[in-house]
């Protein structure tokens, strides 16, 4: 199983899928809120901006019902999509978007591509899912089902324009800068609306805790330097509530604390303390609950494993 599925699969019942209602941010500007419940796989944060020719939505989430918010948050007319990277909670709903919207563009870096190619790690992903499905148990099994539908579905995942290096672009008529890392999963986007002054984050800001299943801790602080540098009013993180720029500096603070405690070979359940005094008026039960055994999961494998996996995935993508 992957590194993927034994972070974020707690527990095997399956909850009911609850869909945030859409909020507006500012003129054009709507958040559909992602969500983590208990025994399903999250769904990112997505944000629709309305540009002159039509909505461009900043992430798709995984399940259907996430899509489908997102759709009718933009009178069914998203024109535009662009994923902020290629972990599923944030590129699955492509699928189904571009099965009711024939036409729509699609715009994300070169990692989508080289994961979902064969032996990228979408794809050895769709494999493990394959074989372990048989054996799996019920609850468990309607979950890894999701998935494997979803990369069944490869070619629709796609986007049709690559965004490389960082640049200044219209998308939907809509003015953007777009910052390139590679942080979280080899290639991630990060996407300032120039009009609203909202910064749409991805993965490179999470809660309840940094998502550190394919990070590169080094490169992360350097993306958080070049997002701080920006002139954003509020920021979207992947998962959780918006943020003021304070905010997002008290994250951020926790974030350097996190992996300097790390470093320090601190024991994980300290370093998780530290980390929770930082972002725990963010944190819900279920959130806080979620904590520890996130974090010493990463400890584990990443940030205090041997020096050699450390830095596995800061080679290039
Ligand atoms: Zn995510």
């Amino acid at each position: 199983m992957t590194v993927l599925r034994r972070a974020w699969v707690a527990t095997v019942c399956l909850a009911a899928a609850a869909t945030a209602a859409a909020q507006p941010l500012a003129p054009g500007v709507v958040l559909v809120p992602g969500g983590f419940e208990a025994g399903r796989q999250p769904d990112g944060n997505s944000l629709l901006l309305q540009g002159s020719e039509g909505w461009l939505l900043i992430d798709s989430g995984r399940h259907r019902a996430h899509a489908e918010a997102v759709r009718a948050a933009a009178g069914g007319q998203v024109r535009a999509l662009l994923n902020t990277h290629w972990h599923l909670d944030h590129l699955g709903g492509n699928a189904w978007l571009r099965s009711q919207s024939p036409g729509l563009e699609v715009w994300a870096s070169p990692a989508v591509a080289k994961a979902l190619a064969g032996d990228g790690w979408l794809d050895r992903y769709r494999r493990q899912l394959q074989a372990a499905l048989p054996t799996a148990a019920a609850g468990q099994a309607a979950v890894m089902r999701i998935d494997l539908d979803l990369l069944n579905q490869a070619a629709a995942l796609r986007p049709d324009h690559e965004i490389e290096t960082a640049a200044t672009l219209s998308i939907a008529g809509r003015r953007l800068q777009v910052g390139v890392e590679t942080a979280v999963s080899g290639g991630d986007l990060w996407v300032m609306d120039l009009e609203s002054g909202t910064l749409a984050a991805g993965d490179l800001v999470t809660l309840p805790v940094p998502f550190m299943d394919t990070a590169c801790p080094p490169a992360w602080r350097e993306a958080l330097a070049r997002i701080a540098a920006q002139p954003f009013k509020r920021l979207v993180p992947g998962h959780g509530p918006v943020m003021s720029r304070a905010e997002f500096e008290r994250w951020r603070g926790g974030f350097e604390a996190l992996l300097d405690c790390a470093d320090q070979c601190l024991h994980p359940a300290a370093c998780a303390a530290v980390w929770r005094s930082r972002v725990d008026t963010w944190l819900d039960d279920a959130g806080r609950a979620r904590v520890n055994g996130m974090l010493g999961y990463y400890f584990k494998t990443l940030l205090q494993a041997a020096p050699e996996q450390r830095e596995r995935f800061c080679a290039s993508p």
